[in-house]
């Protein structure tokens, strides 16, 4: 079957088509609007997904070499997301449908961070654990096949993401500042300073206290020496990199042993993280776990991600009727929380 996939939940408007599973394109447009207002503002988003929807859906099915009227299905992001945001892909992929009488199909943003995983090889066996790690969530899901997914944990307050783009932002970096800490924390030290970290029951996590106390810890260093931050960017960005790292790595080993799964993935925005990577490769090959870490073009959102969901989506039957609309707050059915 010949899909095309449309991505619209946040600030990046993408489209991709995919045959028989195959991705064929993934055009990926990242609305740069947001950078100076430190975070992604929702009424600027909807306009941006609206001026590029066009040409970016234009140039996914120019690039795959095929026409509109061989499509098979046209698949879209139904939730989690902004609301306005998901509106935009949403209209325009149900309009594309009875346009051309094919069958809709809504996509879970979440589900699909993960499935990137099956866009190539080498692909992960069922069931897997995979740690999601977003701008919006931060979830532990047993995988036991492409459309039965299990959260087993989740954070109860701020994503890791938002701890990266939030501790960034106090620095006075430009959103997103996630990899710009990544980037800074390659020449530093991460033992250079401590943040305490917040314990939390089970397999759930909390980031929002390793954020107060990140801003307190500034305003301290900064009353002290004006110029600490010009001086020890390095180190304090592998410092607050270390801490939120290790808090992800503990949980995820805790589960692992828990389920006794030791096939390992990651996914989401903060999967394109280094530091994460390496160490995650490191604990597994310490443990013996397999270790799946998706490609980079696949960590942050993208349309391909959507389209290889909506390919098990496609075979299954799993149709969306024209009367649905978006769920900024959709789950996973099965979700335990
Ligand atoms: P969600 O998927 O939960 O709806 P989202 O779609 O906005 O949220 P993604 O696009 O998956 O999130 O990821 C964006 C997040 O990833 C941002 O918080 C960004 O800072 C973070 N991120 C991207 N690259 C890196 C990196 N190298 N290091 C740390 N964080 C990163
Ligand atoms: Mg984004
Ligand atoms: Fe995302």
């Amino acid at each position: 079957a010949i899909l095309l996939a449309i991505e619209s939940s946040c600030d990046e408007t993408s489209a991709a088509v995919i045959i028989d599973g195959n991705v064929k394109s993934n055009i990926v447009s990242t609305q740069e609007v947001h950078q100076k207002y430190g975070g992604v503002v929702p009424e600027l988003a909807s306009r941006a997904h609206q001026k590029n929807i066009v040409p970016v859906v234009d140039q996914a099915l120019q690039e795959a070499g095929i026409e509109k009227s061989a499509l098979d299905a046209v698949a879209f992001t139904k939730g989690p997301g902004l609301l306005g945001a998901l509106l935009v892909g949403g209209s325009f992929a149900k309009s594309m449908a009875q346009a051309l009488n094919i069958p809709l199909i809504g996509v879970n943003h979440m589900q699909a961070h993960i499935l990137a995983h099956f866009i190539e090889d080498p692909k992960p066996s069922f069931p897997f654990l995979c740690l999601t790690v977003s701008g919006g969530h931060t979830q532990l899901v047993i995988v036991h096949s492409p459309l039965e997914m299990e959260v087993i944990g989740e954070t109860l307050d701020d994503a890791v993401g938002e701890a990266f783009d939030k501790t960034a932002k106090i620095m006075g970096l430009p959103y997103p500042g996630g990899p710009l800490i990544d980037r800074y924390a390659k020449e530093g030290n991460p033992k250079a300073y401590d943040f305490p970290e917040v314990s939390t029951p089970g397999l759930n996590f909390s980031f929002s206290g390793i954020k107060t106390a990140f801003l307190n810890f500034m305003r301290k260093e900064v009353q002290k020496d004006p110029d600490f931050l010009e001086k020890n960017m390095p180190d304090i960005c592998a410092s607050i990199q270390q801490t939120l790292i290790e808090i992800l790595i503990k949980k995820l080993k805790k589960a692992a042993k828990q389920h006794n799964i030791r096939s390992i993935a990651i996914a989401g925005g903060v999967s394109a993280n280094s530091g994460l990577r390496e160490r995650l490769q490191a604990e597994g090959e310490k443990r013996g776990w397999d270790v799946f870490i998706p490609k980079f073009e696949y960590c942050t959102d993208n349309a391909a991600m959507i389209a290889i969901t909506a390919h098990y989506q496609y075979l299954a039957k799993d149709f969306e009727p024209l009367t649905s609309s978006a769920n900024p707050r959709l789950k996973f059915e099965g979700t335990i929380s």
